[in-house]
């Protein structure tokens, strides 16, 4: 279940780790970070901040292929 976070509270949010700003991600739903590369997961709609449970993340991919301006190419 996606929570709805106030623009107020996600412009204060920041790692943990590197003070970089956080991305939020709604699958899996959680915050990245674009700094240091980390993904805080957010289970039954607590984030989890501790950056020993944070795994890494790839803000490249974020996206993954779905959702994206430009759709897969044709062959
Ligand atoms: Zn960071």
């Amino acid at each position: 279940m996606a929570l709805d976070w106030p623009e107020e509270l996600l412009a204060i949010l920041a790692c943990p780790k590197c003070k970089g700003g956080l991305d939020r991600l709604a699958e899996p739903e959680g915050f990245g970070c674009r700094n240091c590369g980390l993904f805080y997961a957010v289970s039954d709609g607590i984030p989890n901040f501790l950056v020993e449970e944070a795994v890494p993340w790839d803000p490249a991919t974020r996206r993954g292929s779905a959702g994206g301006a430009a759709p897969a190419r044709p062959r």
